[in-house]
């Protein structure tokens, strides 16, 4: 068993939780007046949790809101969803985070972010905090988030109390061209990798986190990783589905489901959600890859970051009614 049982304790996921905006034309950035929908509830961790809490894992979240309407929206859709919200902090004096975002014609993303002088930057290790940490049984940790001098120490004391009393970390390197990285992440980056039990990486990444130059090969990178104590790395390729390497040298390939992408954002955190709440909960890497392929696709095809996230029963339907990529 790679990851340890849900019965050990939730899940968590230490980090931002936003209110998204987002401008529903596709075009260049913010620099002129544009319409808008939100506030959605969003944030790379809160989407991974909620998703995780949806298909039926125990989740609890850990982060800041404001005392304001934004953090209210999320904390009511985190409850509705499952999610322990005992470790969230209310902040009396910052607002909740936000990122309004709008989609360019190719694709990409231009975002307008207030993340680290919000709330979210303003997280400590409460006793609620610590409560919640001491009994959880999976550390689940966003790359993105190496380089922050506020929520690093925290997801590192995090991960040793978890891997003590022995639960499992799994690692989304997750790197965005916006959030660059400093000096020192990687360093970090290389000490968390060491204690990682479970990577999820996209298709890049999995070169960028063994070191290696992109055009390598695949199972060379798996080699490196496996040799520093990883045991299983689930690689998210968008449209091309998802592979799963190990535990004993197994191979595993799920298809993408063929849908209409309306939203991509949030396609990895709910893969990576319902990933690690299926294997936790006992499933095979196989039935885990479907349900978290099925996560990915059927979030995006629904406008805002987490409204897709599916219940069991939801993407049991998703599945039996969509075909797969060929
Ligand atoms: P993000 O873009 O949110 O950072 P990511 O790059 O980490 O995500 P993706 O590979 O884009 O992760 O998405 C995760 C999974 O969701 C994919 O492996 C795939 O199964 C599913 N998925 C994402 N986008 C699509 C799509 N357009 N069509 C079908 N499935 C998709
Ligand atoms: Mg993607």
């Amino acid at each position: 068993m790679t990851l340890a049982p849900d019965s050990l304790g939730p899940t968590i996921c230490v980090g931002e939780i936003l209110a998204e905006i987002v401008a529903t034309t596709v075009g260049d950035g913010f620099s002129a007046p544009t319409p808008l929908i939100g506030p959605f509830p969003s944030g790379a961790p809160a989407i991974f949790i909620v998703q995780c809490g949806r298909i039926g894992g125990a989740a609890a979240m850990i982060g800041a809101v404001g005392d304001d309407e934004f953090g209210r929206v999320n904390l009511a859709r985190l409850k509705r969803e499952g999610v322990d919200v005992s470790g969230v902090i209310t902040d009396p004096e910052l607002p909740t985070g936000t990122a309004f975002v709008r989609y360019r014609s190719d694709g990409s993303r231009d975002f307008v972010f207030n993340l680290w002088t919000s709330a979210a930057g303003r997280l400590v290790w409460t006793k609620a905090v610590d409560k919640v940490v001491s009994r959880a049984g999976h550390l689940h940790v966003m790359g993105t988030l190496l380089g922050n001098p506020v929520i690093w120490p925290m997801i590192e004391h995090a991960a040793q109390v978890i891997k003590a009393r022995g639960g499992t970390v799994s690692l989304d390197p997750n790197m965005r061209k916006e959030l660059q990285a400093d000096a020192e992440t990687g360093a970090r980056m290389s000490k968390m990798m060491a204690m990682t039990d479970l990577l999820l990486p996209s298709n890049g990444e999995l070169f960028v986190a063994a070191g290696m130059p992109t055009d390598s090969d695949e199972e060379q990178a798996i080699e490196r990783l496996f040799a520093i104590g990883i045991t299983e790395i689930a690689i998210k390729r968008g449209e091309q589905g998802s592979t799963t390497y190990g535990p004993a040298d197994t191979v595993t390939h799920a298809p993408a489901f063929a849908v209409k992408e309306i939203d991509p954002t949030g396609a990895g955190d709910c893969f990576g959600g319902a990933y690690v709440a299926a294997r936790r909960l006992g499933m095979t890497v196989k039935q885990a890859l479907i349900y978290a392929n099925a996560a990915g696709a059927r979030n995006v095809t629904v406008r805002g970051p987490m409204e897709g996230a599916g219940t069991r029963d939801e993407l049991d339907a998703f599945i039996a009614a969509t075909g797969c990529r060929v």
